[in-house]
């Protein structure tokens, strides 16, 4: 891979919120060798003149889900883990098509994925993973139907979650993930919408297994981020150390002091609910995951509302799944309602890479950092609507320095 660069470049700094006007960004390899007016480069290298668009750092989803790959979820999680997988890479593709140069997996997903589009066999976003989701038994991740007794304990099986009960139960859980390369731990702080026997209002896990699972994490040098929907919930995983929250919809102001005072993350997914609602509006949700549906989607846009007045880093998260995935730029369009265009760029690009740990290296045009670019047609800091048609507006994906799409 040789020199590529970037002329006439309005490059955006999510942090700033700005753009920079008559820019050229080198590429050398995989990564930006430099950002500057006027630079000079090699003779042999491919030069694309942008015509002044804006130039940005790929985007990030920090909460999806690509193996689950059908609304049946229970019985996908008997299906062969080859065929999933098949199945998952077209979703991955989808993303990246959707200028996502790098997502965060919070359940299902696993190494054999990440390393599938890392060696280029899968063409989608660089993943960061957790593997499966750490459940009690009757939590969110235990998927059996109240009837089923036996649970099939094999790890390679499609489904979200991996059971554990008491303290040398989750330490091994965790071990196990960190054995597999993760690069945080998901935990069930509370009950799910789609799961078969829990509530939404519920806690899960002792404080004692939470102290475990943050303490294996912490060692090795990774986070925990949990799934809650109340405040009950989510303030005990705080305490515990839990470093981000997932969904929160049922949030009160009770939370907010913990937040700041440990320094956690935020990842509303308000689009996944308003998709299930429709689903749900047009018959296609079983009862009793329409009802848990009815119980979280009316506080998301005040938990959102809650966590942007009180300055807490609120990062873009999807959490869409099976035939869902078209809907994932929707979730600007909602936040749009309570969050300014930079702040909600910051959370796909800059405040997205605080969460991964990945600052320096995604979220931001400057030299180092992953050559992962798009080329947008129009102002996203003025309107966030035009990340949103990038069939239209998406000029050029680039993820790794190698260009996946080129309109220019
Ligand atoms: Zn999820």
């Amino acid at each position: 891979m040789g020199v590529t660069v970037l002329r006439n470049a309005s490059v955006l700094d999510p942090k700033a919120g700005e753009l920079a006007e008559g820019q050229s960004v080198v590429v050398d390899g995989g990564q930006i060798a430099d950002v500057g007016p006027g630079l000079s480069v090699p003779d042999d290298a491919v030069t694309l003149d942008v015509g002044g668009r804006t130039v940005m750092p790929g985007l990030i989803d920090a909460h999806t889900h690509p193996a689950i790959v059908d609304a049946d979820i229970f019985a996908m999680a008997e299906w062969s883990p080859t065929y999933v997988a098949a199945r998952a890479g077209r979703a991955l593709e989808g993303m990246l098509s959707r200028g996502f140069t790098t997502i965060r997996d919070v359940g299902a997903g696993e190494h054999g994925l990440a390393r599938a589009v890392e060696e280029g066999y899968f063409t989608g976003p660089r993943i960061r993973y957790g593997g499966k989701q750490l459940s009690q038994t009757g939590g969110a991740g235990d998927w059996r139907a109240p009837s089923r007794q036996v649970y099939d304990d094999n790890y390679y099986s499609p489904a979200i979650g991996v059971i554990c009960d008491g303290v040398p139960e989750v330490r091994r859980a965790v071990r196990e993930e960190v054995r597999r390369g993760a690069h945080h731990i998901k935990v069930y702080l509370s009950g799910a919408v789609d799961s078969p026997s829990d509530r939404v209002d519920s806690t899960q896990f002792s404080i004692e297994e939470l102290n475990a699972i943050v303490e294996e994490a912490t060692a090795a040098n990774i986070y925990v981020t949990g799934h809650a929907y109340t405040s009950r919930a989510i303030n005990r995983g705080l305490e515990c150390g839990v470093r981000c929250i997932e969904h929160g919809n049922l949030m009160d102001a009770s939370s907010i002091p913990l937040f700041k005072q440990y320094g956690a993350f935020y990842v509303p997914t308000i689009v996944t609910y308003q998709t299930l609602a429709r689903k749900s509006a047009a018959g296609e949700l079983p009862a009793d995951i329409a009802g848990k549906l009815e119980d979280v989607i009316h506080g998301a846009i005040r938990a959102l509302e809650l966590a942007h007045e009180a300055g807490i880093p609120i990062v873009y998260g999807t959490d869409l799944f099976a035939d869902m995935h078209d809907q994932q730029l929707q979730e600007f369009v909602i936040r749009a309602e309570v969050q300014p265009p930079a702040d909600l760029i910051r959370s796909a690009t800059s405040t997205a890479a605080e969460l991964l740990r990945m600052v320096g290296q995604v979220g931001v045009v400057a030299p180092g950092a992953f050559a992962d670019l798009l080329v947008v047609d129009g102002n996203p800091l003025q309107d966030i609507r035009v990340l949103t048609t990038p069939e239209r507006t998406l000029k050029l994906i680039m993820k790794s320095g190698e260009i996946y799409k080129n309109e220019l």
